[in-house]
């Protein structure tokens, strides 16, 4: 098949790339390069199946063409990271919701298969664990800028659904829980990348808060597979999808597990939120998600835990630290 990757440069998008050029497919990623980077492509930048465009998703002229030319769409280009979010708030607002209606008007044209990246922030701040696709959504106020991504994502989710009912788009909703792995970026927030680049460095390894907070860690490698099932699965077409890892860990005992994994000598701090968004910030207590629709749907569970998950990064940031 022809596959447009919108994001196939970023984290993720790259691992699909890879995954579907072994898998003898045509890939075409879109990428402004804003936050994806070139050398997340480098082992298939050269292939034949396979071609970078530099642009914008929300250049609407452009992302038409590529959607004509091919069969199927992930569209994971978002601005991604609550510190991006949080430092850019209308531009990442603007590039999730536009991005989308670009992507999805496009696909509207000849019903083009769309995977649309959503996100385990749209359950916000509810309490009532784990988390299942039709659970309700509780969302924040609009003065703290944080849910601006979660907000995004919904609008993001009601649209295609939307063309899903009413032109019979085929849609399908991916909700990611904090997918980590080799290339993510500790940038814009991103925990694991952050501890472990810490920890490699012999720096503090900062905690927000008490470190009681929990997450699901799920490896990269899991979600391509589960997006590579889902590509070929009729019965998932409309419907929304908790991708992720459901083992759950708290924060501290994250940085406590890799500084036992790399015998760093990095001491471990706290650190009040307040001083890293003096604007203001409401994390998540715990966040869980139910797997069992995925499962059910395609039959996968997740093979890779959070020592996998630390060890392969730790591996790819010193393969890094020695070139
Ligand atoms: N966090 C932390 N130190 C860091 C980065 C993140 O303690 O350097 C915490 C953050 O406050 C949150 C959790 O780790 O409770 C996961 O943060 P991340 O940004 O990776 O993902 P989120 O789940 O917030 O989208």
């Amino acid at each position: 098949m022809k596959i447009l990757i919108t994001g196939g440069a970023g984290f993720i998008g790259s691992h699909l790339a890879e995954r579907l050029i072994r898998e003898g497919h045509d890939v075409t990623a879109l990428d402004d390069l804003s936050t994806g980077r070139r050398e997340n492509l480098v082992s298939i930048a050269a292939h034949p199946r396979f071609r970078l465009v530099e642009g914008s998703v929300l250049d609407t002229d452009l992302v038409e063409d590529l959607v004509d030319a091919c069969d199927l769409v992930f569209h994971l280009a978002a601005a991604v990271g609550v510190k991006l979010i949080m430092e850019q708030p209308s531009r990442s607002i603007l590039t999730n919701v536009g991005g989308t209606e670009a992507v999805l008007k496009a696909a509207l044209r000849d019903r083009k298969p769309v995977f649309v990246a959503s996100t385990s922030e749209v359950y916000g701040k509810s309490t009532r664990l784990p988390f299942h696709e039709d659970d309700d959504l509780v969302i924040g106020a609009t003065r703290n800028l944080r849910w601006s991504y979660a907000s995004a994502k919904q609008i993001d989710e009601f649209l295609a659904l939307a063309f899903a009912r009413e032109a019979d788009l085929p849609v399908v909703i991916l909700r990611f829980f904090n997918t980590t792995g080799p290339r993510q970026t500790g940038r814009y927030g991103m925990v694991v990348p952050n501890f472990v680049q810490a920890a490699l460095e012999d720096r503090p390894l900062t905690v927000h808060g008490d470190g009681q907070q929990s997450r699901c860690f799920g490896h990269v490698a899991d979600v391509v597979e589960a997006l590579v099932r889902l590509m070929d699965c009729d019965a998932a077409r409309g419907r929304v999808f908790n991708i992720g890892n459901d083992q759950e860990v708290t924060i501290r005992a994250l940085a406590e597990r890799i500084i036992a994994m790399t015998g760093s000598n990095a001491p471990i701090i706290h650190v009040p939120y307040e001083s890293v968004y003096p604007e203001g910030f409401e994390d998540m207590a715990r966040r869980i998600p139910d797997v069992s629709r995925l499962e059910q749907t395609i039959g996968f569970r997740p093979r890779r835990g959070l020592d996998e998950i630390i060890a392969d990064i730790v591996a790819e940031k010193r393969a890094r630290m020695a070139a």
